[in-house]
C-alpha cells in the first residue's frame, strides 16, 4: 500500500521535477548566448535632485529573449548568479554604461550626468573584480567619479573583510558606492558603518505607503538621520506620486527616483537627437 503510494508519488513528481530542471538548463544555455549574440539591452532611469533636475541615470539590464520577448532582471539575474554567467553579464553592463557616460561627457547639456550600475554580490566575490572595473573605466575614458556602483546588503553574507578591501579600493579610485534597497536586508548597523559607502537608497517598499503608514515614514526618517550621521547621501527610490515626493523631500532626502520622474527606458540610437 505505502509502497505503491510511494511509487505513484514518484511517478507524478519526477516528470514535473525533470521538466523544471530541463527548463532551467535550457534557460541557462539560452542565457549563455545572450551576451555573444547581442541580446542584452540597457534601460536607463533618471535620478533627480531636490529641484527635480536630472543628475544621473541608473542602468537596468533587460534580456531580449529570442522567443519570450523582453525580460526584466527578476527573470534571469538569479540564474546568471547561480551559473556564474553574472560575471560576463555584469561586465557587459558596466562597459555599456561607461561608454554611455563617456558619450554624455561630450554633450554640453549632459556632461554633468552620472551613471549608476547594479553590481551583484556574486560579482564582487570574483578575485579580479576591482582590476576589471578599473580596466573598463580606463578603456571607456569615463571619469570614475561619475560612476556609482549599487550594492545590496547581501554583499555582507560572505567574507566581509574581502568585500570591504575591494570596496575601499574602488572608493580610492573615486567610484561612488550606494547601498541599494536599504532596509530590506539583514545587515547590522556596525557593518553599515564599516562599508566605505557614499549613499544609501531607501527601498521602495517604505515609500509605497508612506502617505498612509506612519511607520513607513518613521523608518524613512530614521534612515535619513542615520545616513546623515554617517555622512552618506540618501536616495528615495520608487517615488510615484507628487505627495510621496513632498514627504520624502521634507525628510531631507538628497535624490529621488521613480515613475514620477521617469520610467526606465532605452536611449535612442543617437544620444544627440533623442534625449533620455
Ligand atoms: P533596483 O536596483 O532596486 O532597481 C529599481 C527597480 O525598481 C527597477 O526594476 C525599476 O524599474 C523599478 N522602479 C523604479 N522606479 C519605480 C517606481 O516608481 N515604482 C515601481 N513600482 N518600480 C520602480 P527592474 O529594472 O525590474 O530591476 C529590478 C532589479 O534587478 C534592480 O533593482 C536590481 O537589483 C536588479 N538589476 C537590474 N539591472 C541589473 C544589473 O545590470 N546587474 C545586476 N546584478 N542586477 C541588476
Ligand atoms: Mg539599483
Ligand atoms: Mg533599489
Ligand atoms: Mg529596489
Amino acid at each position: 500500500e505505502a509502497k505503491s503510494a510511494g511509487r505513484d508519488t514518484l511517478r507524478l513528481y519526477t516528470p514535473a521535477l525533470e521538466e523544471r530542471l530541463a527548463e532551467r538548463i535550457a534557460c541557462g544555455l539560452a542565457l549563455r548566448r545572450a551576451v555573444p549574440d547581442g541580446q542584452l539591452r540597457l534601460h536607463y532611469q533618471p535620478l533627480v535632485d531636490r529641484d527635480g533636475r536630472c543628475m544621473a541615470h541608473e542602468a537596468l539590464v533587460r534580456w531580449q529573449h529570442p522567443a519570450r520577448g523582453l525580460l526584466g532582471p527578476a527573470e534571469f539575474i538569479g540564474l546568471a548568479e547561480a551559473t556564474g554567467l553574472i560575471d560576463e553579464i555584469g561586465l557587459w553592463v558596466l562597459e555599456q554604461a561607461c561608454s554611455q557616460l563617456a558619450a554624455w561627457r561630450a554633450l554640453p547639456d549632459r556632461a554633468h550626468l552620472s551613471v549608476s550600475v547594479n553590481v551583484s554580490a556574486v560579482q564582487l566575490r570574483h578575485p579580479e573584480i576591482v582590476e576589471r572595473i578599473a580596466s573598463v573605466l580606463r578603456r571607456s575614458g569615463a571619469p570614475a567619479n561619475r560612476l556609482t556602483l549599487e550594492l545590496t546588503e547581501s554583499v555582507l553574507q560572505h567574507d566581509v573583510d574581502d568585500v570591504i578591501r575591494k570596496l575601499q579600493a574602488l572608493r580610492r579610485m573615486g567610484i561612488g558606492l550606494a547601498l541599494d534597497d536599504f532596509g530590506t536586508g539583514y545587515s547590522s548597523l556596525s557593518y553599515l558603518q564599516r562599508l566605505p559607502l557614499s549613499a544609501v537608497k531607501i527601498d521602495r517598499s517604505f515609500i509605497r505607503d508612506i502617505d498612509a503608514d506612519g511607520r513607513d515614514e518613521a523608518i524613512a526618517r530614521t534612515i535619513v538621520q542615520l545616513a546623515s550621521t554617517l555622512g552618506l547621501r540618501v536616495v528615495a527610490e520608487g517615488v510615484e506620486t507628487r505627495s510621496q515626493f513632498e514627504r520624502v523631500s521634507a525628510l531631507g532626502c538628497d535624490a529621488f527616483q521613480g515613475y514620477l520622474f521617469g520610467r526606465p527606458q532605452a536611449l535612442g540610437e543617437n544620444v544627440l537627437s533623442d534625449p533620455p
